[in-house]
């Protein structure tokens, strides 16, 4: 089958080499010079299997007043005149209670734990490199309150099956040893030793050019300008430079999905939430992180990437810019070198992207109802984590196979 995937991020690149894989005829168009130019360029780079649960939970409301009023807020709302931001707030608040978090977490933590052997799977059959680490993830706590609160946390884990260790300030020492230096800032933490670590962009970039041996075209500096169905059955793609056929279109747009797919009246209710990241070359290892480390206090994640610290976090709700807010590097900076000085600050890149958030944290992944029309979108917090399983699954619905994990409440039909 002829098989077009719209974005060369993380989620289309995965996408595509599994459709090439499944024996389709793949073509990945994107706007961009290469793979993974935009939100899949510069993230935390957490591959974070357990630690993985909707935004939306019972609380948020409260805690997030009180995070818009912190010097170093881990949340920043710009409000606009804007149809789309205000509906996907309202259902992103009706996402905030106990019976609503606990399907989408189940949801997530199926991708997630399918995900985790999907990209075991990914690096068996192709060797590909990415500074990747298998060390685990450290929810490092400042506070007595932060460590009391995270037995609802420990709870959950125990209750997922995920494996998980309560460390107290020796045992965060002995996971990161740099933490050795900051002692008395740490009270403890919670850690998950499955999760894993990896630079997304350089992953990205190898998996783009192993599909490219597969026989993947890339289509590049392309933008894409509209979707052609012809009665209830997708045709073309319109670009600026010209028109591509599919049989099947998988959209893997980010956070622009929505609106390539809001001519045909699919309403996607996937909108941007910025992020930013700061890259650091590491000049002194033994003040450096060994894996990531969450620092609870600003919601802020620290990895080791190689010979490279990068630090990301934040969620600005400003709708689609780039801009570079200043204040919100002071904040990556005042907490990576509260912790882990080991990095040359003066030779940082300063970054930012949208991450595609759905209002109840999963990922949209399935048909839509004009045939041959897909999503493999939305996946927000956690598009690098969650990738490798969504490729899975969305190969094997294109291909009409039953994919190996239940897909059916992933699809765009579960918002009615
Ligand atoms: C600060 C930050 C930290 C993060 N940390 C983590 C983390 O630690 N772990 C994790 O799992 N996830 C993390 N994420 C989330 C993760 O990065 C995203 O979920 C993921 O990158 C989304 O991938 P994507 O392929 O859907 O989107 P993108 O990477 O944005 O790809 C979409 C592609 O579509 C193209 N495109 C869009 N519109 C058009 C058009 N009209 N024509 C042509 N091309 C178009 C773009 O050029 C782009 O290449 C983080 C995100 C941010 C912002």
């Amino acid at each position: 089958m002829k098989v077009i995937v719209l974005g060369a991020g993380i989620i289309g690149v995965t996408s595509a080499y599994q459709l090439a894989k499944a024996g389709h005829d793949v073509t990945v168009i994107d706007r961009q010079p290469g793979p993974a130019l935009e939100t899949s360029f510069a993230n935390a780079g957490e591959v974070s299997f357990g630690y993985c649960s909707p935004w939306a939970a019972p609380g948020i409301p409260m805690k997030a007043m009180k995070w818009l009023l912190m010097e170093h807020a881990p949340l920043i709302l710009r409000p606009k005149i804007d149809a789309a931001m205000l509906s996907w707030m309202i259902k992103m608040l009706s996402n905030c209670t106990a019976n609503r978090y606990a399907i989408n977490k189940s949801r997530m933590l199926r991708l997630a734990d399918y995900s985790r052997l999907s990209l075991a799977a990914l690096r068996d059959e192709t060797r590909i490199s990415y500074d990747e680490r298998m060390q685990g993830t450290l929810q490092l706590f400042r506070t007595q309150q932060q460590l009391d609160a995270s037995a609802k946390d420990v709870k959950a884990l125990a209750a997922d099956g995920v494996p998980y260790e309560v460390l107290d300030r020796d045992g965060c020492v002995r996971v990161e040893p740099a933490l050795a230096h900051v002692r008395d800032r740490i009270v403890g933490g919670l850690m998950t030793p499955k999760d894993e670590t990896g630079d997304c962009f350089k992953f990205t970039n190898a998996l783009a050019a192993i599909a490219e041996a597969l026989g993947v075209r890339f289509a590049y500096g392309h933008h894409i300008k509209g979707l052609d169905a012809d009665g209830a059955q997708i045709r073309t793609v319109v670009t600026d430079k010209g028109n591509f056929t599919a049989d099947a279109v998988v959209v893997a747009l980010g956070s622009y999905s929505p609106l390539i797919l809001k001519p045909l009246g699919i309403s996607l209710p996937v909108y941007p939430v910025k992020g930013y990241s700061l890259t650091i070359p590491i000049t002194d290892a033994s003040r450096a992180p060994e894996s990531t480390v969450m620092d609870e206090t600003y919601k802020i994640a620290i990895t080791r990437l190689g010979e490279r610290i990068r630090v990301g976090g934040m969620a600005e709700i400003s709708g689609y810019t780039n801009d570079l807010g200043h204040a919100r590097r002071r904040t990556l900076e005042h907490s990576v070198s509260d912790l882990f000085p080991g990095g040359d600050i003066s030779k940082a890149t300063f970054w930012s992207g949208l991450r595609p958030m759905t209002p109840d944290g999963t990922p949209v992944i399935g048909p839509t109802r004009v045939k041959g029309l897909f999503l493999n979108t939305g996946h927000g917090t956690l598009g690098w984590t969650m990738s490798s399983g969504s490729a899975r699954v969305i190969a094997d619905l294109v291909s009409g196979r039953s994919p190996d994990i239940d897909a059916t409440d992933l699809a765009i039909s579960r918002y009615g």
